[in-house]
This record gives C-alpha cells, sequence and structure tokens, in this order.
C-alpha cells in the first residue's frame, strides 16, 4: 500500500521536471509546497509561480509529512491538490 501524494503544478524553478507536492510542516502545522526535482519549496500557492518567490529546503530544518486528502480540505487547501499519486 503506498501512500497518495497530492501535488499543484509543475515547478517554476527547474522548468517543470519537478512537479511541487503538498506537504505539512509538523513544526508549524502549515502546508507547504515542495518541489521533489530541486528541493525548492513555497510557503504559498501564489508564490508558485516565481521561483524568486521559493526557498530551499535543503537550508530549513523542520520535520514534514505528507498530509492526507482529509488535513488538505480542512486547512483550505484543496483546490491546489490538483493531482494525485501513489507514492
Ligand atoms: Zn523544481
Amino acid at each position: 500500500m503506498g501512500t497518495t501524494c497530492y501535488w499543484y503544478k509543475a515547478c517554476p524553478n527547474c522548468d517543470g521536471q519537478g512537479r511541487l507536492f503538498i506537504f505539512e510542516n509538523q513544526v508549524t502545522g502549515h502546508l507547504y509546497f515542495h518541489c521533489e526535482e530541486c528541493e525548492w519549496g513555497f510557503h504559498k500557492p501564489e508564490d508558485c509561480h516565481n521561483s524568486a518567490d521559493g526557498f530551499l529546503t535543503l537550508n530549513v530544518e523542520f520535520d514534514s509529512a505528507i498530509p492526507t486528502i482529509e488535513r488538505i480540505r480542512e486547512l483550505g487547501w484543496e483546490q491546489y491538490a490538483v493531482h494525485s499519486c501513489e507514492k
């Protein structure tokens, strides 16, 4: 059994090679986007169009988790869970 992961759009930082997956910061309880390819992260959906608005996730240390769709809904990000896949 895999885990269902949700992603929003292609990453602007690596020219769409990676997808922006929704992750949860377990320290703050906030959702953010994380590119699978270049490890770039974005705090807000409106930041996801410009790589300059993102941050390198490797430079920040916190525990993160893959949120369930219920959790994503609870936090109001359902509209950004556009695609899903099994990991
Ligand atoms: Zn990327």
